[in-house]
């Protein structure tokens, strides 16, 4: 990028892109419009954002600690074993 060229603008009317040339007053070549009296550029639309880190179970009281939770668990452990020691288990499963 050559250094004589100044600010890059992209005028506000027309559209076209010029460098100010670093004049004191950033003129369009094309329209003449002054930059200076661009307004200020639209805010982009807001897109919200939501957080999806929290779970469903954060700050919400669920019960979480069920006293039958463990036994299940328990049981599911055993049921290979068993399933390994008698074939016929496996015809028992869907
Ligand atoms: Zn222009």
């Amino acid at each position: 990028m050559p250094p004589n060229l100044g600010v890059k603008y992209i005028c506000f009317k027309c559209g076209s892109k010029f460098y100010d040339l670093k004049r004191p007053v950033p003129l369009c070549p094309k329209c003449g419009a002054d930059q200076r009296d661009s307004p200020p550029p639209a805010p982009p639309p807001v897109e919200r954002k939501r957080p999806r880190a929290k779970t469903p179970s954060d700050g919400e009281a669920l019960p979480v600690t069920d006293p039958e939770a463990p036994a299940l668990e328990d049981e599911d452990e055993e049921e290979p074993e068993a399933a390994a020691g008698a074939g016929e288990a496996f015809e028992e499963e869907p």
